[in-house]
């Protein structure tokens, strides 16, 4: 008989914010604290994080805000000094160019300011929907669910949602999820799912969540010290620990 309890979303939630406490926070809400909270600056940081460590994500995000602050600001630059202001981001060439046309149609269409308007933001280049609900939500305050990879990874550990791409999550977690944690959801899923429901070794056993959690597409493995690195509990022994198959 299953010892799993019924999956309660408020007290996973609330587990969850306990659980990535002592963790960075997601870049692009450890920026909006720093105060670059403006649609405009939060469009840039998400672009600049696509395929970018957060690590990386971070400085990169402060040079060029330092920078140029503004809108028109980027766009009185040349595409090559937006690219060598970002030059740490990966596809940083191809990101120059999204972010310097951001700029300047902010500057010849909207005054020098971004509004906070779904289908503008979408309209952006480089910028999709993950982008467009993280800057609604963050900057705009109008709550959309961003799923990346690891908000759909880990609602579908759980068993919260059944679903094969991070766009058929968002589908499902506007249609079920409770509306308060819509913002929150990205906010302390990435740094979970970075830290603690990784997605190779995810650290089930000491896990918060785990009496609720379906751990859907992980199985109990006993793996061996130099593959468990990160979970290791005694040295030079075997360890039973969780694997991923699926995400
Ligand atoms: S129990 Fe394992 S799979 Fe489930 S949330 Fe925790 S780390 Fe992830």
């Amino acid at each position: 008989m299953s010892s799993k309890v019924p999956f309660d979303i408020d007290v996973a939630m609330a587990r969850v914010a306990e659980a990535v406490r002592p963790f960075p926070k997601a870049a692009l809400f450890e920026l909006a604290d720093e105060g670059f909270r403006t649609p405009f600056q939060q469009a840039v940081a998400c672009i600049i994080s696509a395929r970018t460590l957060e690590e990386v994500t971070l400085p990169t995000a402060r040079r060029i805000f330092a920078a140029a602050p503004s809108p028109a600001d980027i766009a009185n630059l040349s595409v090559a000094e937006v690219d060598a202001l970002i030059h740490a981001s990966a596809f940083h060439g191809a990101k120059a160019r999204q972010i310097h046309e951001i700029a300047r149609r902010v500057v010849e269409e909207f005054d020098g300011s971004l509004p906070c308007d779904e289908a503008t933001l979408l309209s952006l280049p480089g910028i999709g929907p993950k982008c467009a609900h993280l800057v609604m939500g963050i900057a705009c305050g109008e709550a959309r669910v961003a799923v990346d990879v690891h908000v759909h990874r880990v609602t579908n550990r759980w068993g919260y949602v059944h679903t094969r791409t991070p766009e058929e999550t968002s589908v499902v977690l506007e249609a079920k999820l409770p509306h308060r944690y819509w913002i929150e959801i990205n906010r302390l899923l990435v740094p979970f799912g970075k830290y603690l429901c990784t997605g190779r070794l995810p650290k089930c056993s000491t896990c918060l969540v785990l009496e609720m959690c379906r751990q859907v597409g992980v199985v109990g493995r006993l793996i061996s010290e130099s593959t468990v690195r990160s979970q290791v509990v005694q040295p030079g022994r075997w360890h039973r620990s969780c694997w991923s198959t699926n995400f």
